[in-house]
């Protein structure tokens, strides 16, 4: 049997082995295992758990300043070290390198506002809320956090949890996918090299043990969780009865409505990044076009058809290349078997990319652009999350029928509407019930500096992820009410209820 490079734990500051199980991480492009990964048992959870613990009192004293600055030099060395840190995530993801290198920048912009966090941390202060009373309301660090990350961003989902826990005095135990574990591991140990004392952030590999161990320990206080809404749901319930604050992002099925006024040929250019851009692996992706009116379904359609045939799927270390591969063979047969599937449901298969080959990655799991018109609402490729290349088509007569569609959908992660119509946009956005609406942008993703979260089924909890929900997330207020009586003056008992009466 091949020996593969071993993929170990971070705990402690140091690369360590735990657990007696262990799985193999393919890389998809050639359907080859090329590393070996750790999985975590309860033992080795706890040690990551023991270490934050330890870490907390030292890290929560140091001043934000100092922790930031941390922060700080770590942007510097991510950017140093983008090469190497998407090479990682093309070998294990499958995602073409210059997409790679977009989700590590976003990574680096939560880094980058994580670095704000003195002044984020400010709190509010009240001078003479009563006479001679003075009031503070202050943020203070949880203690020990976590998180549990996806395959499909395994360098910027890390990113978005964290850089702002741990800015906010916190302390970390990072469960990456098991699928791509790599660049999250290369970047806690830059952040190491960036000054980050040892135990602040642990990174533990692993499954459902692992996760469980997270949430059934009661020194951890918070767990951040990006992934499918069963796991979302089973974490987020899970977590709460443990009693730990949880958010829990879960999937999605985003639709983009085209109205009749659109500038198609810009929308379909639009369509294609948002559906088949990283193999549809996006919870922001576009799975669904919502064309109003007959004549707008069949000019999107004719031309996404035309811009399919020039796309160029291949390993996503030729730049060339428009479209990796899915990112594991268990993956690919499942997207597979959606496509099937609404071939056998009715749905027009206009473009069908199930027989790609890739010349010299024939064991690769690549799936071409598959496009679906006249998708109908009964159809399990429209109600179920497909998370791979394919995009559908549904027709309807008006905007509020397509706005009834997204509203009933139990996702509302994103959406878009592509118009030149200033009243319809501004209706649209007012009325929808997503989380993230996008006008004539299709993947309306926020910067750093707002928050990044869905409604419905798409997120459990109240604190989106990243920007200024973060700081709330990984904080408790504390408000103080503080007075000085002046010495010697004899002060009498008030029974009645404190108050500015
Ligand atoms: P997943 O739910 O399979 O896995 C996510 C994490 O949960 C992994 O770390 C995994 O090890 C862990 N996990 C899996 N099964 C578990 C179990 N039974 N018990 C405990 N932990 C378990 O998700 P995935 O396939 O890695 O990622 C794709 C999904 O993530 C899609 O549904 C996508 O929409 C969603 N996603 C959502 C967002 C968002 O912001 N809403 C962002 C990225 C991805």
């Amino acid at each position: 049997m091949q020996t593969l490079p071993i993929i170990r734990h971070l705990i402690d500051g140091q690369l360590v082995t735990g657990g007696n199980r262990s799985q193999e991480v393919f890389n998809p492009a050639t359907g080859q295992a090329e590393k070996r990964l750790l999985l975590a048992d309860k033992l080795t959870v706890e040690q990551a758990i023991a270490s934050a613990h330890a870490a907390y009192p030292a890290w929560r004293a140091t001043p934000p300043l100092k922790r930031a600055r941390v922060m700080s030099k770590l942007k510097v060395l991510l950017e140093e070290n983008a090469d190497a840190i998407c090479a990682l995530v093309t070998a294990e993801h499958g995602k073409v390198l210059g997409d790679a290198l977009g989700e590590l920048q976003r990574g680096i912009e939560n880094v980058e506002y994580a670095s704000y966090a003195p002044e984020l941390l400010k709190g509010e202060h009240s001078k003479n809320v009563g006479t001679g009373v003075d009031s503070w309301s202050e943020f203070q660090a949880l203690g020990v956090t976590a998180g549990i990350t996806p395959f499909n961003f395994p360098v910027m989902v890390p990113l978005w949890m964290w850089p702002m826990a741990v800015a906010c005095g916190n302390t970390f135990v990072l469960k990456p996918s098991e699928r791509d574990p790599s660049s999250a591991l290369l970047v806690a140990e830059l952040a190491l090299q960036a000054g980050l004392p040892p135990g602040v952030l642990n990174v533990v590999h692993g499954d459902k043990e692992a996760v469980d161990t997270l949430l059934g320990d009661k020194r951890v206080q918070a767990i951040s969780f990006v992934g499918s809404t069963p796991i979302a749901e089973y974490i987020y319930a899970t977590g709460c009865a443990n009693g730990k604050r949880v958010q829990a992002l879960g999937g999605a099925k985003n639709h983009a409505v085209v109205m009749p006024d659109a500038d198609v040929p810009n929308a379909v250019s639009a369509l294609m990044g948002a559906a088949y851009g990283s193999c549809g692996e996006r919870c922001m992706a576009i799975p669904l076009v919502v064309a109003v009116g007959d004549a707008t379904a069949d000019a999107v359609v004719a031309g996404l058809k035309v811009e399919i045939a020039k796309m160029k799927v291949g390993p996503g270390t030729d730049a060339s290349n428009d479209m990796g591969p899915l990112v594991t063979k268990q993956h690919f047969d499942k997207v597979k078997g959606y496509v099937d599937q609404g071939v056998a449901e009715g749905a027009t298969l206009v473009v069908d990319g199930r027989n790609v080959q890739v010349p010299g990655h024939e064991a690769g799991y690549f799936l071409g652009a598959c496009l679906f018109d006249h998708v109908k609402v009964g159809m399990k490729i429209y109600q179920e999350e497909i998370f791979g290349p394919v995009l559908g088509v549904m027709r309807v007569n008006t905007l509020q029928e397509a706005m009834d569609l997204i509203d009933a959908h139990e996702y509302g992660n994103g959406t878009c509407i592509f118009t030149r119509d200033g009243e319809a946009a501004r209706y649209f956005t007012d009325h929808i019930l997503v989380g993230m609406v996008g006008v004539n942008v299709p993947l309306p993703v926020p910067v750093a500096y707002h928050s990044f979260g869905g409604w419905k089924r798409s997120l459990f909890g109240d604190l989106s992820a990243y920007g200024p929900d973060a700081v709330r997330f990984y904080t408790k207020r504390k408000t103080i009410t503080q007075r000085w009586p002046s010495a010697g003056v004899r002060e009498g008992s008030v029974f009645s209820f404190p108050s500015t009466r």
